[in-house]
């Protein structure tokens, strides 16, 4: 890739989710390994794991990372992720997912809606238009192998939506890993052209997909299979 662009992966977890298997600080050295210039932590609840592996890194600037603080916010069976916030936000019901939007930007920060036809989500309930207008990013490749139809659908909704409102007006596309382990860390990431987090956070707002480029891959068979049997180990922890 030309100067001026760097791989960042927006999408993580570290052993502060339920389902994390590796620790923040292991996070921030598997990202320096495999060359990812910007890593959002972004637990299930909390912003604990982004916080520990945002000082992890600043102490170690030769790991030439920079993370940015996010949380995985629960709404309902949907998840949502906030960018750039400090305070854990809270659990919302489902159907509460404008609340969840605007609190998450009244609270500074940024949404990217991940998986949004994953699972029971479908698009988190919102109307086409609200979809397209409320939040900030869409994760239009996940590399969780259980999304490979999901990621299909998202890429056609975010093209279709392309065509309806122009590129200005619908969130940018992005593709990240959704590590749960540093093997899967890298799997999947988005080019930037930018350096600083503060460059994201304009790029993102100003819904400049230009400054983005995707490289869409997915985990390995060794890191799915590590996840997928932790997340069975841990059933009796699964949210409800
Ligand atoms: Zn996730």
């Amino acid at each position: 890739m030309d100067d001026g662009w760097v791989k960042m992966d927006l999408h993580s977890h570290s052993h502060y989710s339920y389902d994390g298997l590796s620790s923040p600080a292991e996070l921030v050295k598997a990202a320096s390994r495999s060359g990812i210039r910007i890593l959002a932590v972004t637990d299930h609840g909390t912003v604990q794991g982004g916080k520990e592996a945002q000082e992890f890194a600043m102490a170690r600037p030769e790991l030439n990372v920079q993370v940015i603080v996010g949380q995985e916010v629960y709404v309902g069976k949907q998840d949502v992720v906030a960018l750039f916030v400090y305070e854990d936000l809270p659990a919302y019901k489902a159907g509460q997912v404008e609340t969840a939007l605007s609190d998450i930007h009244e609270a500074g920060g940024l949404v990217y809606a991940v998986h949004p036809f994953g699972h029971e989500r479908l698009a988190y309930g919102l109307s086409w238009r609200a979809f397209f207008r409320d939040v900030d990013a869409v994760e239009i490749h996940n590399a969780c192998p259980v999304n490979l139809f999901a990621n299909r659908q998202a890429r056609t909704a975010h093209n279709l939506a392309w065509i309806d409102y122009g590129s200005s007006d619908i969130p940018v596309a992005l593709a990240s890993s959704d590590a749960h382990s540093v093997t899967a860390v890298g799997s999947s990431f988005t080019w930037f052209n930018g350096y600083t987090p503060d460059d994201l956070h304009q790029a993102i707002q100003s819904r400049r997909q230009q400054a983005f480029r995707l490289v869409r891959g997915y985990w390995s068979m060794r890191a799915t299979a590590n996840v997928f049997e932790n997340w069975w180990k841990n059933r009796k922890n699964w949210p409800t």
